[in-house]
């Protein structure tokens, strides 16, 4: 049994067996043999270990005569492979414990490996990635054609693995994919949020929790806490599973009052909207009593086919529209770039201080005019929202409005029925947007507060970056000093304001945004019915109170947990859970 401690990104909790991915997506199915199979365990490995080196010599000659290089470098494989001390430990380990062939190796690679990182050398890290290279060949010699990828699970399984990119998420399929847990990450990144999305457990910024569990580890995640724990024993399962059927209880009665509406005890309504990242969520969104979709991160239409064009996403945004039956639609245009690189896109030193977002999209102005199109178009259908990522100035903004009227003018011309009155609006997500508002409001329909990007700009901390994710502090004064502003601002040039960022999310946040006045947010639909709880506990006096006395302090630790306390006081049910 071994406890790990990352970073919470998605809530819930789930026992299940581990599929380990690695970039090649190898998987072991199964972990143990029956003792009578033992020995021709062993003669399996044995003849696997034959049958690489066999690949690794031939390999060593065709390249001997033309790359020496990778002719060295497939010579230390073959080393390694033949290794008698690592034969011995592998052949004892499937001997005493009756593991299967590739359960035994990987075990035994695992523990080189980790002790090789303990050391932290620069050297020895190519050494590791030797040992990977070198059981990842054993092992898909051993696995042969039983090489399967997460596209035919059998069984329900957690997936661990280093990283995993917003776009291979996205494929995950959540009746097999129970929760995943990764080395890399931070509570924002889009990997994060579509964990959200799919809404199945998960921790990020683990460290080495992929080199240390091995395909076929029973494995709890707990989403709320941000706990892994590795081979649990009977007692951590059985303290697990009642706290899992406790939190389902409390959410099976949460969504049962999901449709009621999120209104403070003293009548202040706030429309609470869903983020969806697919189409696929809009059921579960209305299900959990959205009043309406606040964001589509429209960018996965295109991740998931570079080419799709006006066509492709008119349809998109129309079946969205027909799940919504006269609900609101807020579209967003395609945030790509950051975590979200497009085929072919520029590799930057900097992705998300690069090329990325409203940025790429008056770089490719032909994706951006005929998403437009396809946005201005389904305006026809129902209440559709625009809404420009990312703005940083008033030209680029300028810029952005110039091309929608042109692409409204063609619409004209080509006698194409459109919106001719679509709100168009921006999200604030650079503190230079936020600090020049005024400025803004008077250009557009609304503002919609993009936390995620907020916090990591203003603060100059990658929202993605486990190591600095102590450092991301949605609380920190800086970040409430912006929203507050903004509020007031909004109010005075009768612009609404919302907030799609995660921040709102965070049921221990929400007196203090309703305190600041929003009355707009959106936040994965999921956590709709329990966000709505949270605001219907609220008397709006109170959290007035409560977020004037939060802007006086000038430290976002003592603001969290004087949070904290508030929530303990009047939703403690909620809290428990974290
Ligand atoms: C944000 O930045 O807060 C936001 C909602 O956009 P995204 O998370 O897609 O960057
Ligand atoms: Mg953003």
């Amino acid at each position: 049994m071994e406890i790990r401690h990352g970073i919470p990104v998605s809530p819930g909790i789930v026992i299940s067996e581990a599929l380990v991915l690695d970039s090649e997506e190898l998987r072991i199915p199964q972990r143990f043999v029956e003792d009578q199979y033992i020995d021709s365990e062993i003669d399996r490995f044995k003849q696997a270990v034959d049958d690489s080196n066999k690949v690794l010599d031939l390999e060593i000659k065709r390249l001997g005569e033309e790359i020496e290089i990778h002719a060295r470098i497939l010579s230390v494989h073959r080393d390694l492979a033949s290794d008698p001390v690592l034969h011995k430990e592998i052949e004892q380990s499937i001997r005493d414990n009756s593991f299967t062939a590739e359960h035994a190796l990987s075990r035994v690679m695992n523990r080189y490996v980790r002790k090789l990182q303990d050391l932290n050398s620069p050297i020895l890290s190519e050494r590791i990635h030797d040992l990977q290279d070198v059981e990842k060949l054993l092992l898909s010699t051993l696995l042969g054609k039983r090489i399967e990828g997460l596209s035919n699970l059998q069984d329900e399984v957690v997936v661990i693995a280093h990283n995993l990119t917003p776009a291979q998420t996205a494929k995950l399929d959540p009746k097999m994919v129970k929760g995943f847990a990764t080395d890399v990450g931070g509570k924002t990144s889009h990997t994060a949020i579509m964990g959200r999305a799919l809404g199945i457990p998960a921790v990020v910024g683990l460290d080495d929790i992929s080199t240390s569990v091995v395909g076929g580890d029973q494995i709890i995640i707990d989403g709320y806490r941000g706990a892994v724990i590795i081979n649990p024993d009977e007692g951590q399962i059985a303290e697990y599973r009642a706290r899992a059927l406790k939190s389902e209880k409390l959410s099976r009665r949460l969504k049962s009052q999901a449709k009621l509406p999120a209104e403070t005890i003293d009548g202040h309504r706030v429309e609470v909207h869903a983020n969806i990242e697919l189409p696929s969520e809009v059921e579960s969104a209305v299900e959990c009593g959205a009043a309406g979709i606040g964001l589509y991160r429209t960018e996965f239409i295109h991740l998931q086919a570079p080419s799709s064009g006006e066509e492709v996403h008119f349809e998109n945004y129309r079946s969205v529209l027909e799940s919504l039956g006269g609900l609101p639609l807020t579209i967003r245009t395609l945030d790509l770039g950051g975590d979200k690189l497009p085929e072919g896109g520029l590799e930057e030193e900097n992705p998300f201080l690069g090329c990325r977002s409203i940025r790429w999209c008056l770089a490719n102005p032909g994706p951006f005019r005929a998403q437009i199109r396809a946005i201005l178009r389904a305006g026809e259908l129902g209440p559709v929202r625009l809404m420009l990522p990312m703005i940083t100035s008033i030209s680029e903004l300028d810029l952005s409005l110039q091309i929608i009227d042109e692409v409204a003018d063609e619409l004209r011309r080509e006698e194409i029925p459109f919106d001719e009155n679509i709100p168009i609006g921006v999200m604030v997500e650079v503190p230079s947007l936020a600090l020049i508002a005024s400025h803004v409001a008077g250009r557009v329909s609304y503002l919609s507060v993009g936390t995620n990007d907020l916090v990591q700009y203003t603060l100059a901390v990658d929202r993605g970056n486990e190591h600095v994710a102590s450092l991301y502090d949605p609380m920190h004064p800086a970040v409430l000093y912006l929203i507050s502003q903004l509020v007031r601002t909004g109010q005075e040039h009768g612009v609404r304001v919302s907030l799609c960022g995660e921040m709102a999310s965070e049921s221990i946040y929400l007196p203090l945004l309703v305190g600041l006045g929003l009355r707009e947010i959106s936040v994965s639909p999921q956590l709709i019915p329990e966000v709505k709880q949270v605001i219907r506990s609220l008397i709006d006096y109170e959290v007035r109170e409560l977020s004037a006395r939060c802007l006086q302090m000038s430290d976002g630790e003592q603001i969290t947990r004087e949070l904290h306390r508030w929530a303990v006081d009047h939703f403690p049910e909620v809290v428990d859970r974290f």
